[in-house]
């Protein structure tokens, strides 16, 4: 027999059937014991009379049983309105145990006051919480949303490398690893890579992969390890057509999240989901400052100026609301020494690339690439980065479009959709300390 799971169990009433599961409570009363059963699609009854000569046996299993173990039970399904759950009950006549639990370190439906880290030494335990079970559910339901719509625009999935032969790419750590005789990097991004696909005249590629950022700061939207929705396509005339895009990829994402999710999402994470309109506002960084100093007395300092903080970030949001009553802004015009060398540059020498700040937090950058070789050398030599770039730059001597692309990074959209911090977003966080389970 096949494993029935709660949500299917309907098509099943008055039939035999198998259903396998957790324990989730058990209700012993006088005259009847009561135990409710779940699977990743909700939670059945299972009652056991005990006044039944043939259930004996079943009682002395059950007896013996912690909340929490594994089960697999043959019985019968059958209507009672008075069960409050579904109306429906399973009345076993074959208990299996198959796993049998431990008392749990802590009461997973119950997280207020239990430590974060904590949570996190028991990860599978923390994520059967009904919350966090909704959290992957919602966050898969944006992502394949995300990913067909760019299949839908003939896109195509690609899987670039994590190992790496060369460290810099754009500034920022890299993790090191032994490679038999040598050492290798693990990736900050498929940013290369992706290039390397336009090179090839793949013209519109993605991938949803990890990115690795050696990064020794613990705030509550970074991480070491977090997946990474990147894209690149060819034949652009500006990084407008790559803000564009982002737009039209968003907007289907949270379209679909808000029809499956919208009531459940306000309801469990007092959040709306706002479809944004197109187009998002986009403003320049120079009057984004001037903004920002007249409504709000903010002043960038001196080592930022020419990009955002995470000051800047949280009061742009309040100024894209008060504004343009937005939720989204793109930020463009930053400067070029604080960007990576292949971002292009206008003839004078203003970065064609842009950011996108949701709810007061960077989620993407974007650009047009400098598809160009000797421009790339040279904006490559400025940055000190000739050597470490040289299998790099070999992509852009025999023919390469133009082209541009962008970075979500999803941690962070399922982190700002529900209104959490990094650590309850990841499936599993990965931070300096914390590299188990
Ligand atoms: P930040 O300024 O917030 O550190 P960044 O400028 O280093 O981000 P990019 O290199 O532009 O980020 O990466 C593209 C996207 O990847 C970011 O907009 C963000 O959504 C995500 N991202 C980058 N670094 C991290 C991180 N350490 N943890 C989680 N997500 C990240």
């Amino acid at each position: 027999m096949k494993k029935i799971y709660v949500n299917e169990l309907n098509n099943y009433i008055d039939k035999e059937i198998e259903f396998s599961g957790f324990i989730d409570t058990i209700r012993d009363k006088k005259w009847v014991m009561f135990v409710i059963l779940r699977d990743s699609t909700g939670k059945v009854q299972m009652t056991i009379e005990k006044s039944e000569e043939q259930n004996k046996e079943l009682l002395e299993i059950m007896n013996d049983i912690t909340v929490e173990s594994t089960v697999k039970i043959t019985g019968k399904l059958t209507k009672n309105e008075a069960v409050k759950l579904g109306g429906i009950e399973l009345i076993p006549t074959k208990i299996e145990v198959t796993s049998k639990a431990l008392n749990l370190p802590f009461d997973y439906n119950n997280l207020e006051g239990v430590n974060i880290d904590t949570r996190l030494d028991y990860r599978w335990i923390d994520l059967r919480n009904e919350k966090n079970m909704l959290i992957r559910q919602i966050e898969s339901t944006m992502v394949q949303a995300m990913r067909e719509y760019l299949y839908q625009n003939d896109f195509t999935e690609i899987h670039t490398p994590k190992l790496i032969g060369a460290a810099s790419e754009s500034g920022s750590e890299v993790f090191e690893v032994k490679y038999f005789d040598r050492k290798a990097y693990l990736a900050q991004s498929p940013q290369f890579y992706k290039q390397m696909a336009m090179a090839a005249g793949m013209s519109k590629i993605f991938e949803v992969a990890p990115a690795f950022r050696a990064e020794n700061s613990n705030t509550n939207r970074h991480a070491t390890e977090f997946t990474s929705f990147d894209l690149e396509f060819s034949y652009i005339d500006s990084y407008e057509d790559v803000m564009d895009l982002e737009e039209d990829l968003l907007i289907a994402g949270l379209s679909k999240v808000k029809e499956k999710y919208g009531e459940k999402i306000k309801e469990v994470f007092d959040k709306e989901v706002i479809i944004p309109t197109k187009p998002f506002p986009r403003i320049k960084l120079k009057d984004l400052y001037q903004e920002l100093h007249e409504r709000y007395d903010f002043e960038i300092p001196t080592e930022d100026i020419g990009d955002m903080n995470a000051e800047a970030e949280k009061l742009t949001y309040k100024f894209a609301l008060e504004k343009y009553n937005s939720e989204f802004i793109f930020i463009v015009g930053y400067a070029a020494t604080k960007r990576p060398f292949y971002h292009m540059r206008n003839e004078d020498g203003v970065l064609q690339g842009y950011d996108l700040i949701w709810r007061g937090t960077e989620i993407t950058s974007g650009a047009q690439r400098e598809h160009r070789y000797d421009e790339l050398v040279k904006n490559a030599n400025e940055k000190g980065l000739k050597e470490d770039v040289k299998f790099y730059l070999e992509f852009f001597k025999y023919g390469c479009p133009p082209h541009g692309g962008f970075a979500i990074g999803i941690d962070r959209l399922t982190m700002l959709l529900l209104g959490l911090t990094i650590k309850n977003a990841q499936f599993i966080f990965r931070g300096p300390n914390r590299l188990d389970p």
